[in-house]
């Protein structure tokens, strides 16, 4: 707990308590990335394994606006893909799902997410989270040598992936979960058991919203 303000020289609002708060304390935020079409255990265990191991304040889920390197196949709207991650964190005060990217016009670039993100929040030092399988294509990455200056690249273990790549980066172990979006769109799609790989909440909002239909 830091004291910044304190006494009755100074009264403000709520919000600008949040805001001076958020400003001046240094947090430890984590950032998973990825389209999360859809969201799954694997990604939520990833989070909280980084959370737990690297003692972070919070895990921000960033789903990809325009992920220029999936561009061979269609991705599920961006509102959809935002607002299964929020359901997904609902439940968990460590988490949060951020609209930046999915705001963001023209491809998805990490770099301008970060550099977005440190404007708002100077004084947050950045984790960027990915599995193992996404570590080895960070050097395909737009300006990929500024963000891994930018931020700490900390991979989870994925089964079947190891990177041997050009630049320093933290590892996390997790329990494996063998599963991906894909093989849960095939799920959805051909309406196979989907119960304990993606939460509960996730998988009605896929009905309800006639998601991931042949
Ligand atoms: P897709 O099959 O559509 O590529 P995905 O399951 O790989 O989906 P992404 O949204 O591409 O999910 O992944 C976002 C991030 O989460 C990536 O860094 C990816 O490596 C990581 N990730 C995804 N699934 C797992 C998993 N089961 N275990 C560990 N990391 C994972
Ligand atoms: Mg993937």
């Amino acid at each position: 707990m830091i004291n910044v303000f304190q006494g009755e020289h100074l009264s403000i609002s709520a919000n600008s308590t949040t805001l001076v708060a958020s400003i001046l304390m240094d947090m430890r935020v984590g950032i998973l990335g990825g389209t999360f079409d859809p969201i799954h255990i694997g990604h939520l265990i990833a989070a909280s394994s980084v959370y737990e191991s690297l003692s972070l304040d919070s895990v921000v889920f960033m789903p990809a606006g325009d992920p220029w390197q999936k561009r061979d196949r269609e991705l599920s709207a961006g509102h959809h893909r935002l607002e299964m991650a929020r359901l997904a964190i609902s439940d968990d005060a460590r988490f949060s799902a951020s609209d930046l990217e999915i705001n963001r016009s023209g491809p998805t670039y990490a770099i301008d997410t970060v550099r977005e993100w440190k404007q708002l929040n100077p004084a947050d030092e950045l984790f960027w989270i990915v599995g193992s399988d996404a570590l080895s294509g960070i050097p395909s990455w737009h300006e990929w040598e500024a963000f891994v200056s930018e931020v700490t690249v900390v991979a989870v273990n994925r089964i079947g992936q190891s990177a041997s790549v050009p630049f320093n980066y933290a590892s996390v172990e997790m329990p494996e979960v063998r599963i991906s979006a894909t093989e849960l769109r095939d799920r959805f799609t051909h309406k196979m058991d989907t119960q304990y790989l993606v939460p509960r909440k996730v998988s009605d909002y896929i009905s309800d919203q006639g998601l991931y239909q042949a």
